[in-house]
């Protein structure tokens, strides 16, 4: 390999631009900081197979060049008490899966426990697979969970999904009644700082961010968040939250939805989810859709993802340069290529951009960068390089 690189470097300015992307792009560490892939997995799919539909399998990542993916185990918000107390004993039945699914595979991936694991997997052939939990509904209000998480194996958790848990607010909030976070709030930021678990605040509340910031003693990512200068959403940064994720030396890993990407697709879109919404009955808002009949919600979401592919004929064409406006975005507000990675989303999502339709084609995004002018050294650090610092610090700051 060291070859091949001295080779390429010397004659980088005789090399054809395309392969020159290609080459850094498999050269360099890439990380990919979320993806819901292990529910397709538990439902039966073969993940060995390069399946025509879903985001993410074996091939593709090795297509895409992929050396890290955090994989979510997913509790959303519980519907009832009973729910609630099942979220826990739900995320270590998806823990296992994952571990079944490398298990199955120890030619292709290896679960990665720790900063020096991804290193060592370098050039390995193997993908690494960290565990990530989204999200804080799974601890059930207990710290000993999240310990015993901890123990399993899991390494990254974003603390909100869409509404507030009993400790966070979240940015699908309407208003913050926690105020961010609660006291025990705080203590589950200091215990995932001393169990040097990555704390994830895409989801969170604007005021759980900034408390989460102030608490932290660690760096803390936004995994699959985007920029909400560009694309106004809640689920989107502004342009403080991303300064003062840089000054704590965290990253945001921007997320691939269209809707998330692009203002005049989100406003399409919700024109879109509205009119099947209305149908139905509920109101055109899907937070207040949800609140008010997460049954219907979930009939109208179904409607929607099925009319979607042929609705999308009618939207603004989103593709890799939306993703790399937001990672220029970044870059710009920072003063620096030190923040900002990849968090696709990926099988999460129903709206990746043209030219990105699943992550054998991750590569198009070091193109497009290099087309942009970034250097090889941002683009790695971009890639991954980021990531990997964020998670050795994380480390660090819990021995300390
Ligand atoms: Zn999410």
């Amino acid at each position: 390999m060291d070859v091949i690189r001295v080779l390429a470097v010397s004659k980088e300015k005789c090399l054809d631009p395309r392969f020159r992307a290609e080459f850094i792009h498999k050269d360099a560490a890439v990380v990919d900081l979320h993806n819901d892939t292990i529910g397709r997995f538990i439902e039966g799919e073969d993940l060995r197979q390069d399946l025509p539909k879903g985001h993410i399998d074996i091939p593709k990542l090795k297509r895409g060049g992929v050396d890290l993916a955090v994989f979510a185990c997913f509790s959303g918000p519980p519907a009832d008490e009973l729910e609630k107390g099942r979220a826990a004993n739900k995320i270590f039945g998806q823990i296992e899966a994952l571990r079944r699914l490398v298990e199955q595979n120890p030619g292709d991936l290896e679960i990665v426990r720790g900063a020096a694991d991804f290193s060592r997997l370098r050039n390995s052939g193997k993908a690494g697979v960290l565990i990530g939990i989204e999200s804080g509904y799974a601890i059930e209000n207990d710290l000993d969970v999240l310990r015993a998480f901890s123990r399993a194996g899991v390494r990254l958790m974003t603390l909100t999904h869409w509404t507030h848990s009993d400790w966070a607010d979240a940015s699908g909030d309407a208003t913050a009644e926690r105020c961010g976070l609660t006291g025990f709030g705080e203590q589950v930021v200091r215990e995932m700082n001393k169990l040097g678990m990555i704390i994830d605040v895409s989801h969170a509340h604007d005021e759980t961010f900034w408390d989460v910031l102030r608490v932290s003693s660690a760096p803390v990512v936004a995994s699959h968040s985007c920029c909400r200068a560009i694309c106004d959403h809640h689920r989107n940064l502004t342009d403080d939250m991303l300064r003062a994720l840089a000054k704590n030396e965290g990253l945001i890993g921007i997320n691939f939805s269209s809707g998330f990407l692009s203002a005049e697709y989100q406003k399409k879109e919700q024109e879109f989810w509205g009119e099947i919404a209305g149908k139905l009955g509920l109101p055109a808002d899907y937070d207040a859709a949800m609140k008010a009949d997460p049954e219907a919600t979930k009939k109208a979401d179904a409607e929607f993802e099925a009319r979607l592919p042929s609705f999308r004929k009618s939207l603004p064409l989103v593709d890799v340069r939306a993703v790399v406006d937001h990672i220029d975005h970044v870059v710009k507000v920072t003063g620096d290529a030190d923040h900002v990675g990849l968090g696709s989303d990926f099988d999460g999502i129903s709206d990746p951009p043209a030219g990105l339709e699943d992550a054998g084609r991750l590569a198009a995004v070091t193109a497009e960068l290099l087309r942009r002018g970034y250097t090889e050294s941002d683009i790695r650090k971009i890639l991954g390089g980021n990531f990997l610092r964020v998670f050795q610090a994380v480390e660090k700051a819990a021995k300390s």
